[in-house]
This record gives C-alpha cells, sequence and structure tokens, in this order.
C-alpha cells in the first residue's frame, strides 16, 4: 500500500496544536501506518518534505506576510487541506483584540512601524478554502486521529453538528449554567470535545466556536444576563475565541 503524504504547516501560534499532534503518542504509530510525515517543523529539523502532499495540517493565525506566504504554498500543495485547531478555524484569542493594527503595534513596540510585516490576525479559512476545520484550543486528538484515519481509507470525516450540551447530557454532568450560575456556552458552542470542561465542573467557554446553523445567542444572551453577567462581560466572552464569525 502506497502511503499517503503529510504536512503539517504551523502559522503563528502557541504551538500547542502542533504538539499535540506528537501527544497522539502511541496512535501516532497507527498514523504512520498510513502516513509518511514529510513536512512537521515541530517534530523534525528536516528541511523540505516534496512539491505534493496528499494531507496538509495547518495550524495557526495568519498574522504576517510569511504566514499568509506559507498558508498559500500550503494550498497549493496540497489536495486535502485541514485548518486545525480553532487558531486556524476562528482566529482564538490572538485575533480576538477589536483594535486596528497600527494601535496594536505601538500598544505593544511603542511606534507604528511594522518591520515584521504583520498583518491582522485572521483565520486560515479567510484566505484560503479548507477540505476540513477541526477547531478546539487545542483539538480534541481523538477526533484528528479519527479524520486521518477516516481519510486515508477514502471516507470523508465526520463533522460534529451539535452542541456540547449535547455530550455534558450524555455524560450525565451536572448543569453548572444552572446548578452553579457558571456562564457556560455550551448551549451555543459546537461539539465534539465530549464536554471536556464541564467534566471539570468549568463552564464551557466556546474555544470550539459557535455551533452553526440555528443556534440562538440572543437566547443565550438574555439568560446570562438574567444570571447577573453585564452586557459587556457577556458581548467579550462570545467573541474570545471567534471574533471572525459572522
Ligand atoms: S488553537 Fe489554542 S492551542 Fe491551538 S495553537 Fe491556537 S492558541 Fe494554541
Ligand atoms: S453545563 Fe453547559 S454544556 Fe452542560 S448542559 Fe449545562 S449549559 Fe449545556
Ligand atoms: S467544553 Fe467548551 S471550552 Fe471546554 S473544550 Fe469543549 S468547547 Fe472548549
Amino acid at each position: 500500500m502506497m502511503k499517503k503524504k503529510l504536512a503539517v504547516f504551523e502559522l503563528t501560534d502557541c504551538g500547542g496544536c502542533a504538539l499535540n499532534i506528537l501527544f497522539l503518542y502511541e496512535r501516532l504509530f497507527d498514523v504512520l501506518e498510513f502516513y509518511e510525515i514529510e513536512e512537521f517543523h515541530m517534530a523534525s529539523s528536516l528541511g523540505d518534505g516534496g512539491e505534493h502532499f496528499d494531507v496538509a495540517l495547518v495550524t495557526g493565525t495568519v498574522s504576517s506576510h510569511r504566514d499568509l506566504a506559507l498558508l498559500k504554498e500550503a494550498r497549493n500543495r496540497s489536495d486535502y487541506l485541514i485548518a486545525l485547531g480553532t487558531c486556524a478555524t476562528h482566529g482564538c484569542l490572538q485575533a480576538s483584540v477589536e483594535l486596528p493594527l497600527k494601535e496594536k503595534l505601538k500598544a505593544v513596540y511603542g511606534d507604528e512601524s511594522n518591520p515584521m510585516r504583520a498583518l491582522d490576525p485572521k483565520p486560515v479559512v479567510e484566505y484560503v478554502a479548507v477540505d476540513l476545520a477541526i477547531p478546539g484550543c487545542p483539538y480534541d486528538k481523538g477526533e484528528l486521529f479519527q479524520a486521518l484515519m477516516d481519510i486515508a481509507k477514502g471516507i470523508e470525516p465526520v463533522r460534529p453538528d451539535y452542541p456540547v450540551c449535547i455530550e455534558c447530557k450524555l455524560n450525565e454532568y451536572e448543569c453548572v449554567l444552572v446548578k452553579k450560575g457558571l456562564p457556560c456556552l455550551g448551549p451555543i458552542t459546537l461539539g465534539g470535545c465530549n464536554a471536556a470542561c464541564i467534566r471539570s465542573g468549568l463552564g464551557c467557554i466556546g474555544c470550539r466556536g459557535p455551533l452553526p446553523g440555528e443556534v440562538n445567542p440572543a437566547g443565550e444572551f438574555e439568560v446570562l444576563k438574567e444570571l447577573g453577567y453585564g452586557e459587556e462581560y457577556i458581548v467579550r466572552k462570545f467573541k474570545t475565541f471567534a471574533r471572525w464569525e459572522p
């Protein structure tokens, strides 16, 4: 069997989503049964692995012209591109600050000059078409593993289309919104993480981004207001991971 060629491209981010691939541990060997990893800077000092990839994983936001060039290269050289992690799918924390780039540069560096040719951080999906988006900060490793296995077998990966609340109920976790008044965004957040934060007694902070389709953020807004949270706090919470989402 010919192995598929896999590449990992890292744009600007915290490195967590690339590292999370290595945290597949023994399942990484299962991945290697089907894939040859041709490019993965975090894991190998070897250079450019080839001209063409069957699958490319791209992490991070486009935050500089260097990122943009790398993303276009990844898209042009791969058949199937996966935006991996919330930086790539929604912009995540680094894209959450709603200030013009010049003001951000001035706040951090003291002047507006831009020698590193920074861009206002945007998710990968704002620049190129992606074949699959796997959100999460970081994403669920099981979801990536399953997607890679499916693609290797010629199956289109299943995409979750339900809110975090569904997995929370299936696990029979106590509702922290109702019982503790915590500002849980589970009702409007895309599931797929198996309600990881609620398992620890925390509210969902929306790291997988908004559930597309029939969600009701206005209803969630009202519920949180009734619990005593301020409007500005709620709006900022909604936008933390997904400012680029309509
Ligand atoms: S999505 Fe989160 S964990 Fe992944 S690279 Fe971005 S900030 Fe890091
Ligand atoms: S704790 Fe959060 S995710 Fe779970 S049911 Fe309540 S609102 Fe939904
Ligand atoms: S519960 Fe919410 S914040 Fe926690 S991992 Fe899942 S989507 Fe992210």
